[in-house]
């Protein structure tokens, strides 16, 4: 195995352990416990409301947990333990913590005033102190990734969904993360722009990053996901390969969910 191989298979490990989260009275998760192992690509599925989106937002600590930790790599995500308890971190660790996770939102989240190329970099050079010169090269190389070579100086609005979301896709991999949450990347596209975005998604997947992705695109799950969770409620119901939880479900609740999604 070469090392390149070696260092892509090693990174973006997490641990979900016992994670409770409520907004006022109302609790979103329940005690979710969860395991990724480098390089695996996990699908998570369950109805509106179930707590997917809280879910991958405590993973960079955009939300607090209540209780519970969740780690990366063997390192507690905005938590530190000195003399045996838990304290945050502070606001620059957890900026920095932030860099080895990208998220890809539902709804793109470029910035409207930059064009996809300042998009990509603006992040590499304000993070992470990397020189302008070699961000861009490095966001040329990804736009050339997702197919989008020639629109480097497009603003958004002059961008399908489809392409809008593939740029935020490769914004999201100029940090060279660790793993990268999907969160429902293809709910707000025309139907006919979905596939576009999949394929980006589909080739990531075959290049040993971890990924997380929240989708209602089931046979895109069949054929992408190493694993698939279901969630409902806020707790995590079942979990599986895709053939024992598409082909097989044993929860009721997995088994109702499917019979209207697919
Ligand atoms: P999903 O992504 O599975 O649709 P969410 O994680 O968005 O579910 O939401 C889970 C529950 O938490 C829902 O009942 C939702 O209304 C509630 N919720 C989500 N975000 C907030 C928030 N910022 N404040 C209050 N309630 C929230
Ligand atoms: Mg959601």
């Amino acid at each position: 195995m070469s090392l390149a191989t070696n260092e892509v298979t090693t990174r973006g490990a997490i641990a979900v352990r016992s994670v409770d989260k409520s907004y006022g009275t109302t609790q979103v998760l329940h005690e979710v416990n969860l395991d990724v192992a480098a390089g695996e690509v996990l699908v998570i599925i369950g109805p509106s409301g179930s707590g997917k989106s809280t879910l991958l937002r405590t993973i960079n600590h955009l939300e607090k947990v209540d209780r519970g930790t969740i780690s990366l790599d063997g390192e507690l995500i905005g938590y530190k333990v000195r003399n045996g308890k838990l304290h945050e971190r502070r606001e620059s660790e957890i900026l920095a913590q932030r860099t080895d996770v990208g998220m890809v939102f539902q709804n793109f989240n470029l910035f409207g005033h930059l064009t996809a190329l300042q998009n990509i970099i603006e992040a590499p050079i304000h993070a992470k102190g990397i020189t302008k010169a070699t961000a861009v090269a490095r966001a040329k190389q990804l736009l050339a990734r997702v197919g989008l070579a020639d629109k480097a100086d497009a603003y958004p609005r002059q961008l399908s969904g489809g392409q809008q979301q593939r740029v935020a896709i490769a914004r999201a991999l100029a940090l060279d993360p660790k793993v990268v949450l999907f969160d429902e990347p293809t709910s707000a596209l025309d139907p006919e722009l979905v596939t576009e975005v999949l394929e980006v998604i589909k080739d990531l997947a075959k290049s040993g990053t971890t990924l997380i992705i929240v989708t209602h695109e089931i046979g895109f799950a069949r054929d992408v996901a190493d694993r698939i969770l279901f969630m409902d409620g806020g707790r995590v119901v079942e979990e599986g390969t895709p053939a024992e939880i598409l082909g097989n479900p044993r929860n009721e609740r997995t088994k109702s969910f499917l019979s209207r999604v697919i």
